[in-house]
Protein backbone atom coordinates (compact mmCIF):
# COMPACT_ATOMS: atom_id res chain seq x y z
CA UNK A 1 0.00 0.00 0.00
CA UNK A 2 1.72 3.39 -0.78
CA UNK A 3 1.91 6.08 1.96
CA UNK A 4 -0.87 8.27 -0.02
CA UNK A 5 -3.53 5.36 -0.11
CA UNK A 6 -2.76 5.31 3.68
CA UNK A 7 -3.22 8.46 4.79
CA UNK A 8 -7.20 8.10 3.05
CA UNK A 9 -9.61 8.28 4.84
CA UNK A 10 -10.77 11.76 4.82
CA UNK A 11 -7.59 13.73 4.25
CA UNK A 12 -6.53 14.19 0.44
CA UNK A 13 -2.94 15.27 0.89
CA UNK A 14 -2.70 16.13 -3.25
CA UNK A 15 -6.08 17.92 -2.89
CA UNK A 16 -4.96 19.89 0.23
CA UNK A 17 -1.41 20.82 -1.99
CA UNK A 18 -3.80 22.03 -4.83
CA UNK A 19 -5.98 24.16 -2.78
CA UNK A 20 -3.28 26.45 -0.86
CA UNK A 21 -1.32 25.82 -4.89
CA UNK A 22 -4.34 27.98 -6.33
CA UNK A 23 -4.49 30.33 -3.11
CA UNK A 24 -7.36 29.02 -1.42
CA UNK A 25 -7.52 28.83 2.41
CA UNK A 26 -7.28 25.75 4.48
CA UNK A 27 -9.54 24.97 7.02
CA UNK A 28 -8.56 24.32 10.76
CA UNK A 29 -9.54 20.56 10.38
CA UNK A 30 -7.52 20.25 7.00
CA UNK A 31 -4.57 21.51 8.21
CA UNK A 32 -4.40 20.27 11.89
CA UNK A 33 -5.16 16.72 9.75
CA UNK A 34 -2.57 17.40 7.61
CA UNK A 35 0.11 18.31 10.04
CA UNK A 36 -0.61 15.43 12.60
CA UNK A 37 -0.70 12.79 9.86
CA UNK A 38 2.45 14.15 8.71
CA UNK A 39 4.08 13.53 12.76
CA UNK A 40 2.59 10.16 12.27
CA UNK A 41 4.39 9.23 9.45
CA UNK A 42 1.23 8.68 7.07
CA UNK A 43 2.19 11.81 4.70
CA UNK A 44 5.38 11.26 2.65
CA UNK A 45 7.81 14.22 2.55
CA UNK A 46 7.54 14.90 -1.11
CA UNK A 47 4.15 15.49 -0.37
CA UNK A 48 4.60 17.92 2.46
CA UNK A 49 7.65 19.39 0.54
CA UNK A 50 5.42 20.26 -2.18
CA UNK A 51 2.59 21.94 0.25
CA UNK A 52 5.47 24.00 2.08
CA UNK A 53 6.26 25.12 -1.45
CA UNK A 54 2.95 26.29 -1.87
CA UNK A 55 3.02 27.95 0.79
CA UNK A 56 6.12 29.84 -0.06
CA UNK A 57 4.24 31.35 -2.62
CA UNK A 58 0.50 31.94 -1.61
CA UNK A 59 1.45 32.31 2.26
CA UNK A 60 -1.29 31.41 4.84
CA UNK A 61 -3.78 33.74 6.13
CA UNK A 62 -3.91 34.35 10.08
CA UNK A 63 -6.66 31.77 11.13
CA UNK A 64 -4.39 29.55 9.05
CA UNK A 65 -1.06 30.13 10.85
CA UNK A 66 -3.16 29.62 14.03
CA UNK A 67 -4.41 26.32 13.35
CA UNK A 68 -0.87 25.47 12.06
CA UNK A 69 0.32 26.20 15.24
CA UNK A 70 -2.39 24.46 17.27
CA UNK A 71 -1.76 21.50 15.31
CA UNK A 72 2.03 21.35 15.68
CA UNK A 73 1.54 21.89 19.75
CA UNK A 74 -0.98 19.28 19.84
CA UNK A 75 1.35 16.82 18.24
CA UNK A 76 3.13 16.33 21.26
CA UNK A 77 3.42 17.04 24.86
CA UNK A 78 3.31 19.88 26.42
CA UNK A 79 5.68 21.24 29.78
CA UNK A 80 4.00 22.19 32.60
CA UNK A 81 6.08 24.57 34.67
CA UNK A 82 3.35 25.15 37.17
CA UNK A 83 5.17 22.72 39.74
CA UNK A 84 7.49 25.84 40.26
CA UNK A 85 4.66 28.32 41.28
CA UNK A 86 6.45 31.04 39.63
CA UNK A 87 6.00 32.87 36.64
CA UNK A 88 8.85 31.26 34.18
CA UNK A 89 10.50 33.34 31.75
CA UNK A 90 12.20 32.01 28.29
CA UNK A 91 13.92 33.60 25.55
CA UNK A 92 14.35 32.82 21.85
CA UNK A 93 16.11 34.04 18.86
CA UNK A 94 15.40 33.78 15.39
CA UNK A 95 18.95 32.53 14.93
CA UNK A 96 22.36 34.59 14.06
CA UNK A 97 26.04 34.86 13.42
CA UNK A 98 28.03 34.74 17.13
CA UNK A 99 24.75 34.52 19.02
CA UNK A 100 25.55 33.83 22.54
CA UNK A 101 23.07 36.11 24.11
CA UNK A 102 21.32 33.33 25.80
CA UNK A 103 24.67 31.94 27.85
CA UNK A 104 24.98 35.46 29.33
CA UNK A 105 21.27 36.06 30.01
CA UNK A 106 20.02 32.89 31.72
CA UNK A 107 22.39 33.69 34.78
CA UNK A 108 21.70 37.12 35.12
CA UNK A 109 18.26 36.70 35.03
CA UNK A 110 18.55 33.76 37.51
CA UNK A 111 20.61 35.77 39.76
CA UNK A 112 17.80 38.39 39.83
CA UNK A 113 15.68 35.92 41.66
CA UNK A 114 13.66 35.46 38.04
CA UNK A 115 13.47 31.21 37.43
CA UNK A 116 14.84 30.80 33.79
CA UNK A 117 13.69 27.67 31.65
CA UNK A 118 14.99 27.39 28.24
CA UNK A 119 14.91 24.45 25.29
CA UNK A 120 17.50 25.31 22.79
CA UNK A 121 18.48 23.92 19.51
CA UNK A 122 21.28 22.92 17.74
CA UNK A 123 22.85 25.16 14.66
CA UNK A 124 22.54 24.09 11.14
CA UNK A 125 23.84 26.13 8.74
CA UNK A 126 25.73 29.54 8.79
CA UNK A 127 24.20 30.30 12.40
CA UNK A 128 25.19 28.29 15.56
CA UNK A 129 23.20 27.10 18.41
CA UNK A 130 22.91 27.57 22.16
CA UNK A 131 23.15 23.74 22.63
CA UNK A 132 26.59 23.44 20.24
CA UNK A 133 28.15 26.47 22.65
CA UNK A 134 26.94 24.82 25.82
CA UNK A 135 28.92 21.32 24.70
CA UNK A 136 32.05 23.28 24.08
CA UNK A 137 31.99 23.08 27.77
CA UNK A 138 33.49 19.57 29.05
CA UNK A 139 31.34 17.60 31.02
CA UNK A 140 28.36 20.07 29.62
CA UNK A 141 24.91 18.18 29.35
CA UNK A 142 21.88 19.22 27.52
CA UNK A 143 20.13 16.18 27.51
CA UNK A 144 17.80 16.16 31.07
CA UNK A 145 14.57 14.77 31.65
CA UNK A 146 11.86 17.11 31.83
CA UNK A 147 11.38 16.30 35.43
CA UNK A 148 15.47 16.77 36.15
CA UNK A 149 15.05 20.21 34.24
CA UNK A 150 12.37 21.17 36.58
CA UNK A 151 14.32 20.41 39.64
CA UNK A 152 17.15 22.31 38.67
CA UNK A 153 14.70 25.57 37.75
CA UNK A 154 13.35 24.94 41.25
CA UNK A 155 16.74 24.19 42.92
CA UNK A 156 19.07 26.57 41.35
CA UNK A 157 16.89 29.29 39.14
CA UNK A 158 17.99 27.98 35.47
CA UNK A 159 18.55 25.48 32.91
CA UNK A 160 19.12 25.16 29.19
CA UNK A 161 18.53 21.58 27.35
CA UNK A 162 17.86 20.08 24.28
CA UNK A 163 14.16 20.13 23.14
CA UNK A 164 12.89 16.47 23.78
CA UNK A 165 11.63 14.43 21.64
CA UNK A 166 8.03 14.56 22.83
CA UNK A 167 7.93 17.97 22.48
CA UNK A 168 6.01 18.95 18.76
CA UNK A 169 7.83 16.35 16.72
CA UNK A 170 5.70 17.36 13.76
CA UNK A 171 7.97 20.58 13.67
CA UNK A 172 10.87 18.54 14.12
CA UNK A 173 10.22 16.25 10.58
CA UNK A 174 8.76 19.48 9.22
CA UNK A 175 11.87 22.10 10.16
CA UNK A 176 14.21 19.65 8.61
CA UNK A 177 12.20 18.93 5.39
CA UNK A 178 12.02 22.71 4.89
CA UNK A 179 15.83 22.82 5.41
CA UNK A 180 16.63 20.61 2.32
CA UNK A 181 14.09 22.22 0.08
CA UNK A 182 14.24 25.77 0.46
CA UNK A 183 11.14 26.33 2.58
CA UNK A 184 12.69 28.01 6.13
CA UNK A 185 12.39 31.69 5.06
CA UNK A 186 8.48 32.07 4.65
CA UNK A 187 6.94 33.84 7.72
CA UNK A 188 4.13 31.44 8.65
CA UNK A 189 5.99 28.62 8.69
CA UNK A 190 8.80 30.13 10.97
CA UNK A 191 6.20 31.92 13.00
CA UNK A 192 4.15 28.96 13.55
CA UNK A 193 7.85 26.85 13.75
CA UNK A 194 9.28 28.93 16.73
CA UNK A 195 6.27 29.73 18.57
CA UNK A 196 4.70 26.09 18.50
CA UNK A 197 8.07 25.34 20.41
CA UNK A 198 7.92 27.79 22.84
CA UNK A 199 4.19 27.17 23.53
CA UNK A 200 5.02 23.71 24.46
CA UNK A 201 8.03 24.45 26.20
CA UNK A 202 5.73 26.05 28.77
CA UNK A 203 7.36 29.08 29.74
CA UNK A 204 4.41 32.06 30.87
CA UNK A 205 6.61 35.21 29.09
CA UNK A 206 9.43 35.28 26.09
CA UNK A 207 11.31 37.83 24.81
CA UNK A 208 11.73 36.57 21.07
CA UNK A 209 15.32 38.41 19.59
CA UNK A 210 13.93 38.72 15.94
CA UNK A 211 17.18 39.27 13.88
CA UNK A 212 17.22 41.62 11.01
CA UNK A 213 19.96 41.78 8.54
CA UNK A 214 22.68 40.06 6.42
CA UNK A 215 23.10 36.80 8.77
CA UNK A 216 19.57 36.77 9.61
CA UNK A 217 16.59 35.05 8.03
CA UNK A 218 14.37 38.32 7.90
CA UNK A 219 17.21 40.48 5.69
CA UNK A 220 15.01 43.56 6.04
CA UNK A 221 13.20 45.75 9.20
CA UNK A 222 9.80 45.19 7.66
CA UNK A 223 9.79 41.51 7.70
CA UNK A 224 11.68 41.16 10.99
CA UNK A 225 8.53 43.37 12.68
CA UNK A 226 5.54 41.27 10.31
CA UNK A 227 7.43 37.68 11.54
CA UNK A 228 7.63 39.52 15.10
CA UNK A 229 4.30 40.42 15.05
CA UNK A 230 3.28 36.99 13.86
CA UNK A 231 4.93 35.40 16.58
CA UNK A 232 3.28 37.65 19.51
CA UNK A 233 -0.07 37.24 18.06
CA UNK A 234 0.25 33.20 18.55
CA UNK A 235 2.23 33.46 21.65
CA UNK A 236 -0.86 35.92 23.19
CA UNK A 237 -3.15 33.60 21.61
CA UNK A 238 -1.52 30.90 23.60
CA UNK A 239 -1.94 32.75 27.00
CA UNK A 240 1.84 33.85 26.77
CA UNK A 241 3.32 37.14 27.30
CA UNK A 242 5.74 38.10 24.75
CA UNK A 243 8.01 41.27 23.91
CA UNK A 244 9.67 40.80 20.60
CA UNK A 245 13.08 42.74 19.78
CA UNK A 246 14.32 43.56 16.10
CA UNK A 247 17.97 43.58 16.51
CA UNK A 248 20.17 44.05 13.81
CA UNK A 249 22.23 41.33 12.61
CA UNK A 250 24.67 43.27 9.65
CA UNK A 251 27.57 42.13 12.06
CA UNK A 252 28.11 39.04 13.87
CA UNK A 253 27.13 39.86 17.57
CA UNK A 254 29.86 40.72 19.41
CA UNK A 255 33.52 39.82 18.53
CA UNK A 256 33.20 35.55 18.85
CA UNK A 257 31.67 33.34 16.22
CA UNK A 258 32.61 29.78 16.75
CA UNK A 259 31.62 27.50 20.34
CA UNK A 260 34.00 27.72 22.62
CA UNK A 261 34.93 31.42 21.63
CA UNK A 262 31.26 32.52 22.25
CA UNK A 263 31.62 31.22 25.82
CA UNK A 264 34.29 32.65 27.00
CA UNK A 265 32.66 35.97 25.03
CA UNK A 266 29.57 35.64 27.24
CA UNK A 267 31.74 35.06 30.42
CA UNK A 268 33.29 38.39 29.90
CA UNK A 269 30.02 39.70 29.90
CA UNK A 270 28.87 38.07 32.73
CA UNK A 271 32.36 39.44 34.17
CA UNK A 272 31.25 43.43 32.73
CA UNK A 273 34.14 42.99 30.17
CA UNK A 274 31.91 42.01 27.11
CA UNK A 275 31.56 43.82 23.70
CA UNK A 276 29.42 46.80 23.90
CA UNK A 277 26.68 45.58 21.56
CA UNK A 278 26.65 42.19 23.48
CA UNK A 279 26.72 43.69 26.78
CA UNK A 280 23.73 46.22 25.39
CA UNK A 281 21.59 43.42 23.89
CA UNK A 282 21.90 41.02 27.01
CA UNK A 283 20.95 43.96 29.76
CA UNK A 284 18.09 45.13 27.58
CA UNK A 285 16.69 41.59 27.34
CA UNK A 286 17.15 41.26 31.05
CA UNK A 287 15.61 44.07 31.71
CA UNK A 288 12.29 42.89 29.62
CA UNK A 289 12.04 39.70 31.03
CA UNK A 290 12.65 40.83 34.56
CA UNK A 291 9.61 43.48 33.90
CA UNK A 292 7.20 40.24 32.61
CA UNK A 293 8.46 38.45 36.11
CA UNK A 294 6.53 38.48 38.80
CA UNK A 295 8.75 40.72 40.59
CA UNK A 296 6.78 43.20 40.11
CA UNK A 297 9.70 46.01 38.64
CA UNK A 298 9.65 47.95 35.06
CA UNK A 299 12.27 47.59 31.79
CA UNK A 300 14.52 50.23 33.30
CA UNK A 301 14.43 48.82 37.26
CA UNK A 302 15.14 45.44 35.24
CA UNK A 303 18.12 46.65 33.44
CA UNK A 304 19.76 48.28 36.78
CA UNK A 305 19.38 44.97 38.53
CA UNK A 306 20.70 43.44 35.83
CA UNK A 307 23.74 45.52 35.65
CA UNK A 308 24.12 45.47 39.52
CA UNK A 309 24.27 41.50 39.56
CA UNK A 310 27.15 41.71 36.79
CA UNK A 311 28.99 43.94 39.02
CA UNK A 312 28.11 42.32 42.10
CA UNK A 313 29.55 39.09 40.54
CA UNK A 314 26.28 37.45 41.38
CA UNK A 315 25.72 36.76 38.19
CA UNK A 316 29.07 35.01 37.34
CA UNK A 317 28.31 32.91 40.33
CA UNK A 318 25.09 31.95 39.14
CA UNK A 319 26.88 30.82 35.52
CA UNK A 320 29.22 28.64 37.49
CA UNK A 321 26.48 27.04 39.31
CA UNK A 322 24.44 26.22 36.52
CA UNK A 323 27.34 25.13 34.50
CA UNK A 324 28.51 22.77 37.41
CA UNK A 325 24.45 21.59 37.74
CA UNK A 326 24.44 20.37 34.03
CA UNK A 327 27.55 18.78 34.75
CA UNK A 328 30.15 20.63 33.43
CA UNK A 329 33.60 22.64 34.43
CA UNK A 330 32.75 26.46 34.54
CA UNK A 331 36.49 26.85 34.62
CA UNK A 332 38.15 28.57 31.31
CA UNK A 333 40.46 26.93 30.78
CA UNK A 334 39.17 23.86 30.47
CA UNK A 335 37.41 25.15 27.08
CA UNK A 336 38.95 23.58 24.44
CA UNK A 337 41.48 25.74 21.72
CA UNK A 338 42.43 25.88 18.55
CA UNK A 339 46.13 24.85 17.44
CA UNK A 340 46.87 27.09 14.55
CA UNK A 341 45.37 30.75 14.79
CA UNK A 342 45.75 33.46 11.62
CA UNK A 343 45.59 37.27 12.04
CA UNK A 344 43.65 38.72 9.13
CA UNK A 345 45.17 42.43 8.39
CA UNK A 346 43.04 45.00 6.85
CA UNK A 347 43.95 45.86 2.97
CA UNK A 348 43.33 49.47 2.78
CA UNK A 349 42.89 52.10 5.68
CA UNK A 350 39.71 53.39 6.18
CA UNK A 351 36.20 52.69 8.75
CA UNK A 352 34.68 49.14 8.61
CA UNK A 353 31.51 49.49 6.53
CA UNK A 354 30.21 46.31 6.73
CA UNK A 355 31.20 42.77 7.42
CA UNK A 356 28.91 40.29 5.84
CA UNK A 357 27.86 37.76 8.34
CA UNK A 358 26.70 35.01 6.34
CA UNK A 359 30.17 34.61 5.01
CA UNK A 360 31.49 34.62 8.66
CA UNK A 361 29.45 32.38 9.56
CA UNK A 362 30.32 30.13 6.52
CA UNK A 363 33.79 30.75 6.93
CA UNK A 364 33.05 29.29 11.00
CA UNK A 365 31.50 26.38 8.96
CA UNK A 366 34.41 25.35 6.61
CA UNK A 367 36.46 25.67 9.62
CA UNK A 368 34.19 22.49 11.26
CA UNK A 369 32.37 25.59 14.26
CA UNK A 370 29.05 23.96 12.81
CA UNK A 371 27.11 21.61 10.72
CA UNK A 372 26.09 21.29 7.03
CA UNK A 373 24.15 17.77 8.05
CA UNK A 374 22.33 17.28 10.50
CA UNK A 375 24.74 14.20 11.91
CA UNK A 376 27.90 16.15 10.89
CA UNK A 377 30.54 16.48 14.28
CA UNK A 378 31.24 20.12 15.85
CA UNK A 379 34.97 21.09 16.23
CA UNK A 380 34.23 23.19 19.57
CA UNK A 381 37.61 25.09 19.51
CA UNK A 382 37.33 25.98 16.24
CA UNK A 383 36.11 30.01 15.23
CA UNK A 384 36.50 33.30 14.39
CA UNK A 385 37.20 36.79 16.31
CA UNK A 386 35.98 39.50 14.16
CA UNK A 387 38.00 42.36 16.22
CA UNK A 388 37.29 45.34 14.05
CA UNK A 389 33.56 45.91 14.24
CA UNK A 390 31.67 48.18 11.55
CA UNK A 391 32.26 51.51 12.77
CA UNK A 392 36.18 50.71 13.64
CA UNK A 393 38.46 53.12 11.99
CA UNK A 394 41.63 50.77 10.77
CA UNK A 395 45.14 51.53 8.98
CA UNK A 396 46.76 49.29 6.12
CA UNK A 397 47.77 46.25 8.07
CA UNK A 398 46.26 46.44 11.45
CA UNK A 399 44.71 43.30 12.79
CA UNK A 400 40.64 42.98 12.01
CA UNK A 401 39.88 39.43 12.82
CA UNK A 402 41.37 36.32 14.10
CA UNK A 403 41.00 32.84 12.30
CA UNK A 404 41.29 29.71 15.48
CA UNK A 405 42.10 26.38 13.39
CA UNK A 406 42.42 23.01 12.93
CA UNK A 407 44.59 23.06 10.80
CA UNK A 408 46.71 25.01 8.40
CA UNK A 409 44.92 24.90 5.40
CA UNK A 410 41.66 25.65 6.85
CA UNK A 411 43.21 28.26 8.59
CA UNK A 412 44.23 30.01 5.49
CA UNK A 413 40.80 29.17 3.72
CA UNK A 414 38.89 31.02 6.73
CA UNK A 415 41.38 34.17 6.51
CA UNK A 416 40.65 34.74 3.01
CA UNK A 417 37.52 34.26 3.03
CA UNK A 418 36.90 37.29 6.11
CA UNK A 419 39.14 39.14 4.82
CA UNK A 420 36.70 39.90 1.85
CA UNK A 421 34.15 39.99 4.16
CA UNK A 422 35.33 42.99 5.88
CA UNK A 423 33.87 46.02 3.69
CA UNK A 424 36.80 49.15 4.00
CA UNK A 425 35.63 52.30 2.84
CA UNK A 426 36.72 55.95 4.07
CA UNK A 427 33.12 57.69 5.12
CA UNK A 428 32.27 56.91 8.70
CA UNK A 429 29.57 54.19 8.19
CA UNK A 430 27.61 55.95 11.41
CA UNK A 431 26.40 54.19 14.64
CA UNK A 432 23.45 51.42 14.22
CA UNK A 433 21.87 50.76 17.54
CA UNK A 434 22.18 47.03 18.42
CA UNK A 435 18.08 47.03 19.07
CA UNK A 436 16.08 48.09 16.36
CA UNK A 437 12.81 48.28 17.34
CA UNK A 438 10.78 46.73 20.53
CA UNK A 439 7.21 45.27 19.95
CA UNK A 440 5.60 44.58 23.27
N1 LIG B 1 14.01 28.49 13.89
C1 LIG B 1 13.03 27.57 14.06
O1 LIG B 1 12.95 26.92 15.11
N2 LIG B 1 12.16 27.38 13.08
C2 LIG B 1 12.20 28.07 11.91
O2 LIG B 1 11.37 27.85 11.05
C3 LIG B 1 13.22 29.03 11.74
C4 LIG B 1 14.11 29.23 12.76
Amino acid sequence: MSAETRTAGALRPAELIQKKRDGGELTDAELSGLVLAYARDEIPDYQMAAFCMAVFFKGMSHAETHALTDAMVQSGAIVDLSPLGRKVVDKHSTGGVGDKTSIALGPIVAACGVPFAKMSGRGLGHTGGTLDKLEAIPGFNVELDIDAFLAQVREIGMAVIGQTAELVPADKRLYALRDVTATVDIIPLIASSIMSKKIAGGADAIVLDVKVGDGAFMKDIDSARELAEAMRELGVRAGREVVCELTDMDQPLGRAVGNALEIREAVATLQGEGPSDLHELVLGAAGHLLALSDLGVDAAEGIRRAEAAIAGGSALSAYEQWVRAQGGDPDLDALPSAPVTRLVHAAEAGYVQRIATTAVGEAALGLGAGRLRKEDEIDHAVGILCIAKRGDEVGVGDVIAQVHAHTEESADAAAAEIATAYRIGLEWPGEVPIVLDVIA
